[in-house]
């Protein structure tokens, strides 16, 4: 006996949809269709020995199943998609959905995507759900899994996608034709790609520095004393690397922004582009500053066990029976160092956090731009500043060059030093101005729409 009042309609028949192949992610993505609403028919190469499936699938050949639905989804490897023109006439006219992805870049000179549309030109083949992996379809993608990047040639092939993968709960990107599919193919195979170049300064300035340190330091304790303090390189040395690799990584956040206006004021315009070099270095500001945070952290954790430390227990030790005379200047020094290192740090976590997407996101780009370089600019002045009175007068004193090299601190503070010198430069009001200006759109051209040199720039402004 029906249940549904007299006169209602029938309730539409779920849409049938097709995967080819039974594997780990044709699996996963049957399963989420079908808890979707949709019914699924498998097409395998082994419709009666494949191996266990979603409640409620079917499974038949490949040409069978293609003929009952208008998308078909194909969940097999591109190596294998030779057994797609067997099926060809079956998908004549039919959305062909390829989800691939190869195991390294530049394997094939087309994209998977690109070469499913030659093997069968009268489907429309649309690219999707290759980021989405069977894993997260089957414990409910998170929010890094749940973008499914489009592309395909056919607008109406690409609209059905884009319903299936929004009411599976994805949000969908369109990147645009086929021809884009490349790039989609790609992102699976990228590696943090904006981590690489920080990691790379990080560990190349931390080997140098520590290296460096160790030679100045233990070594020369070793061969000019005759002493043996390497047990200083598990805390002291570190807690020396650390801070110099985070000021210099934190000043070379700021330096290509104070590049990139050199250049934008040599120039005359802001409608050149940057070398790619500045281009990339400027994109990878957020992680550099990242790393440069992580090692502050570091110092700082190492310095908050100098107390418990046994070498520092003991000389403390040795010390109290002496007397001293109270030095009201070293006082100032050490406080003001101690002062000055904490305001930096705190800062230094405040430019963290609201790089975090989730504060960043609720931050207008006005505030966003005033943490970031306005009090980014004050946190390496004061971390600066922090190095300047570590090293107060030991410049003067000729035991400090051990081997004629100067200490590490003393290194390090060449970039940032250099950086806010530069930036002081920029804020000057007439080069601030002129600045403004350029970022506001004002090209400064000669007569014949050249840029003009620099040289005639300023004898212009003078005059
Ligand atoms: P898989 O577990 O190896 O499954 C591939 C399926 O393809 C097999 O189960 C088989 O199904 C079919 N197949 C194998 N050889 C075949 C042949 N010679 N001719 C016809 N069909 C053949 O692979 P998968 O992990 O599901 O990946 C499938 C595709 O999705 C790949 O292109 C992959 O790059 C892409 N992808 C996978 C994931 C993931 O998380 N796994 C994520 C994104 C994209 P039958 O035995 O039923 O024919």
């Amino acid at each position: 006996m029906s249940l549904r009042p007299l006169g209602m309609e029938p309730p539409p028949e779920r849409e049938l949809l097709c995967i080819f192949g039974t594997g780990d992610l044709g699996r996963s993505l049957g399963q989420r269709l079908l808890q979707t609403g949709y019914r699924v028919v498998y097409g395998s190469r082994r419709p009666h020995s494949c191996g266990p499936l979603p409640p409620g699938a079917q499974v038949m050949s490949h040409t069978e199943a293609a003929q009952l639905a208008a998308v078909v989804i194909v969940c097999v490897h591109r190596e294998h998609y030779d057994f797609m023109e067997e099926v060809a006439p079956q998908l004549k006219g039919k959305v062909l959905v390829d989800v691939s992805n190869n195991s390294k870049k530049g394997l094939y000179p087309e994209s998977n995507a690109e070469f499913l549309q030659s093997l069968i030109p009268a489907a429309s083949v649309v690219k999707a759900f290759n980021t989405v992996s069977a894993w997260s379809l089957q414990n409910g993608p998170s929010d890094a899994h749940r973008q499914v990047f489009l592309c395909g040639d056919k607008a109406e092939a690409k609209q059905a996608v884009r319903e299936l993968a929004t009411r599976l709960g994805l949000s969908v990107l369109d990147r645009g034709s086929l021809s884009a599919a490349r790039e989609v193919e790609d992102f699976p195979l990228q590696l943090f790609p904006e981590w690489r170049l920080p990691l790379c300064i990080a560990t190349g300035l931390t080997a140098f520095f520590f290296f460096y340190l160790l030679i100045r330091d233990v070594i020369y304790a070793y061969v000019e004393q005759d002493k043996d303090i390497s047990f200083r390189i598990m805390v002291s040395l570190a807690n020396k690397v650390f801070p110099i690799v985070s000021l210099i990584m934190l000043s070379l956040c700021y330096l290509p922004g104070v590049m990139a206006a050199i250049l934008q004021l040599y120039r005359g315009t802001k409608y050149r582009r940057f070398p790619d070099w500045l281009d990339h270095w400027m994109l990878c500001r957020k992680q550099l500053g990242l790393l440069a945070l992580g090692f502050a952290f570091l110092h700082v954790l190492y310095t908050l066990l100098i107390p418990i430390r046994y070498y520092v227990r003991y000389k403390v030790t040795i010390r109290e029976n002496k007397t001293a005379v109270f030095d009201t200047t070293s006082a100032w020094r050490t406080d003001s160092y101690f002062s000055v290192g904490i305001l930096g740090f705190a800062l230094y976590v405040l430019l963290g956090i609201t790089s975090l997407p989730s504060v960043s996101n609720a931050l207008s780009w006005r505030e966003f731009s005033f943490v970031q370089s306005k009090l980014g600019h004050l946190t390496l002045l004061l971390c600066t500043l922090h190095t300047y009175l570590y090293g107060w007068n030991k410049f003067l004193r000729p035991s400090t060059y051990k081997w004629c090299t100067p200490p590490g601190y003393m290194l390090c503070l060449v970039v940032p030093s250099v950086v806010l010198v530069l930036k002081l430069l920029m804020v000057l009001p007439c080069v601030d101005r002129s600045l403004g200006r350029i970022r506001q759109g004002w090209e400064r051209t000669g007569p014949e729409g050249d840029p003009i040199t620099l040289a005639q720039h300023s004898s212009c402004l003078q005059n």
